[in-house]
């Protein structure tokens, strides 16, 4: 490639990981942040205090070194634990093989290690409290306004890629000059983030292994481990609507709430009023842009160019994805331009997919896991899976515990979902199953997996 000084805009965690993967194949990289630096200044981790890291995640880590730099800071859940009005609970393993597992990582965590590995390469400046505001393509030149004393500067680029996130500068300045088409889709759900602390030893007070989830219909309440005994709860919820965020004004209602649909959790959460009412309503959506480049200079990457609503916990894990592919074009590119296209016609179609079934995934979480149809949808998945493991991986763990591509996921995904519905028409359980049915069908419709 002959420009060797490239300019990322956003140090998260793409823009970040990005930052790495450049700097290893010999890129000058400036990374410009418009937060302060989190390692020394104590600032919010950002939308979500943790993650769940999955196989595509932890790939492009191992390619840069970093998985087992970050291995002890994980937690492995290995399966859902449902939690009944009723207080029962309902312990479901994601499959049958040990591997299938996703992690719960703090994003603090894993933020500070990428920002402290980009900077011990010696290729990347970063600049902290640096907010891009503007980008003119005419002359290849970025507005930066320092967010201590209000100065703006213009900075020049060669080539520059927009890793800033959900509402990016760098995609509103490329919709604005007309270059790219932009649509925002926003959920009619919003978020708040709680927290069950560790109890007097430090320890868990409930499964330690498990993604917890209240799933209540039409809306949720989850929570992930982390490594300090605690757990991040997050209730998603309509904005609006009888039962919602702005039905929510009061302790009151707030606990008569609690008190009715998570009765097992309120002795959980004994901040529960006062971190309710202090902490934000987080707004949820999809972003898709079309294309994610723009003059052969500028790209988008991650959420800049695709956020996805957090019901499949994939919105890091396909931005890692997005790097890593980032990477593999560099072998095969010696211009920018042709790099973007390729980069862009391999990951937005990908994108796009996991976007669409996360949003599907929030049904799934919320409703569908406590329908009797659902669980022997799964136990028909386990059976299909036993005996057919090269044709048919259930589609959960097609995205989460393997790195199929995302659109190839939700295709066989339909058909698999066809397969299931034939074959649970008249069947109540396991044992009313038509396997010779299961396996013709299977054989017929779905091609053999080509793993990666
Ligand atoms: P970000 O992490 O948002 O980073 C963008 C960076 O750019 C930030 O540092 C920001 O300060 C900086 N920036 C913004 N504007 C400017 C500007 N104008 N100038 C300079 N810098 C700027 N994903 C998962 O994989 N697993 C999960 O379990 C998961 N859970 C989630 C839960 C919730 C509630 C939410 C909201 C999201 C979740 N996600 C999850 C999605 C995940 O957070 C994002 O996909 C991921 O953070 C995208 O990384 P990014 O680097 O593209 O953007």
């Amino acid at each position: 490639m002959q420009k060797k000084e490239i300019m990322l805009v956003g140090a998260g965690l793409a823009g970040c990981l990005l930052a790495i993967y450049l700097a290893r194949r010999g890129f000058s990289v400036k990374l410009f942040e418009k937060r302060p630096d989190m390692r020394s200044h104590d600032i919010p981790a950002g939308r979500s205090i943790n993650l769940s890291l999955s196989a595509r995640g932890i790939h492009a880590l191992s390619e840069v070194g970093l998985d087992s730099k970050i291995k002890p800071d994980l937690i492995a859940m290995s399966g859902r634990m449902l939690h009944r009005i009723s207080g029962q609970l309902q312990y479901q393993p994601y499959g049958k093989n040990q591997g299938d597992v996703h992690y719960s990582v703090s994003r603090s965590v894993l933020n500070r290690l990428l920002l402290d590995t980009a900077e011990a390469s010696g290729k990347v400046s970063l600049f902290f409290n640096e907010q891009c505001t503007d980008l003119n393509l005419a002359n290849n030149c970025t507005k930066f306004r320092n967010t201590i004393d209000g100065n703006t500067r213009s900075v020049g680029f060669d080539a520059l890629i927009g890793t800033d996130g959900a509402g990016s500068a760098v995609c509103r300045a490329l919709v604005h000059a007309n270059a790219i088409e932009y649509r925002h889709e926003p959920l009619a759900h919003g978020y708040k983030e709680l927290t069950i602390p560790a109890d007097a030893n430090g320890k868990h007070r409930i499964e330690k292994n498990a993604l917890h989830i209240w799933p209540r219909g039409g809306y949720m309440l989850i929570a992930l481990p982390n490594t300090d005994g605690s757990f991040t709860v997050t209730l998603f919820l309509p904005h609006k609507g009888p039962v919602s965020f702005e039905s929510l004004l009061d302790g009151q209602s707030l606990l008569g709430f609690f008190r009715d649909q998570y009765p097992d959790a309120v002795p959980l959460i004994p901040r529960l009023t006062t971190d309710f009412m202090a902490n934000q309503t987080g707004g949820l959506g999809t972003i898709r842009c079309m294309p994610w480049h723009a003059s052969g200079k500028v790209m988008l990457l991650g959420d800049a160019a695709h956020a996805v609503v957090p019901f499949h916990g994939q919105g890091m894990n396909c931005a890692f994805e997005d790097c890593s592919e980032f990477n593999r074009c560099l072998d095969r590119f010696n211009d920018w331009d042709e790099l973007f296209q390729a980069l862009d016609e391999k990951r937005r179609r990908n994108a796009n997919a996991i976007a669409d079934m996360a949003l599907e995934n929030y049904v799934e979480m919320r409703e569908s896991v406590r329908n009797p149809k659902f669980h022997l949808h799964k136990k028909i998945e386990w059976l299909i899976e036993e005996r057919h493991p090269d044709r048919f991986i259930a589609r959960y763990s097609m995205v989460m515990f393997h790195r199929i591509p995302y659109a190839e996921v939700q295709q066989r995904g339909e058909i698999q979902a066809a397969i299931l519905d034939r074959l649970s028409v008249d069947a109540e359980q396991i044992d009313d199953v038509d396997i010779a049915l299961a396996d013709k069908l299977v054989e017929e419709r779905l091609d053999p997996i080509e793993m990666i």
